[in-house]
């Protein structure tokens, strides 16, 4: 007899299931994508995008989510609605709209803006793979529900 190596390491069981089948059992209930815009009291405005998860998600597969990217168009958006309306309207208020010093601001606001996206940019280039990758080599004992590595 062969030593089979897919069995969970804690309890020995061979009922043990991917990650990525865990979660594509569970993941044709998700409803879809909800997407809210509002406009807060103090001006802001956030932009709220969401899986509107069915109630028939099973609980393992939320628990088998794979790692998502971070959204940069979503930064994006959201930041550049951010700085106009939320700046806009401070600088409206306070009257700093007619000096320099709102120009120099935009620009820094921007410029925090820009070097946020640029970090999610390289999030998603050099720690998302990796993360893919243990997903992908992850399983679920469903006897003990430990999760480990298997990377055969
Ligand atoms: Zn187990």
């Amino acid at each position: 007899m062969s030593q089979n190596v897919y069995i969970c390491p804690y309890c020995q069981s061979e009922n043990i299931q991917s990650y990525n089948i865990a979660y594509a059992g569970g993941v044709s209930s998700v409803n879809g994508v909800t997407t809210g815009v509002g406009i807060g009291m103090n001006g802001r405005v956030g932009v709220g995008i969401g899986n509107t998860v069915g109630t028939q998600q099973t609980a393992l597969s939320m628990m088998a989510e794979p790692p998502k990217k971070k959204s940069t168009t979503g930064l994006f958006i959201k930041g550049t609605l951010g700085i106009y309306f939320g700046l806009g309207i401070v600088f409206l208020v306070s009257g700093l709209s007619k000096s320099n010093w709102s120009l120099v601001i935009y620009i820094v606001a921007y410029a925090i803006l820009v070097y946020n996206i640029h970090r999610r940019t390289v999030w998603n280039r050099e720690v998302y793979p990796e993360l893919r990758r243990d997903w992908e080599h992850t399983y679920i004992c469903l006897r003990c529900g430990n999760k480990f590595r298997l990377e055969y």
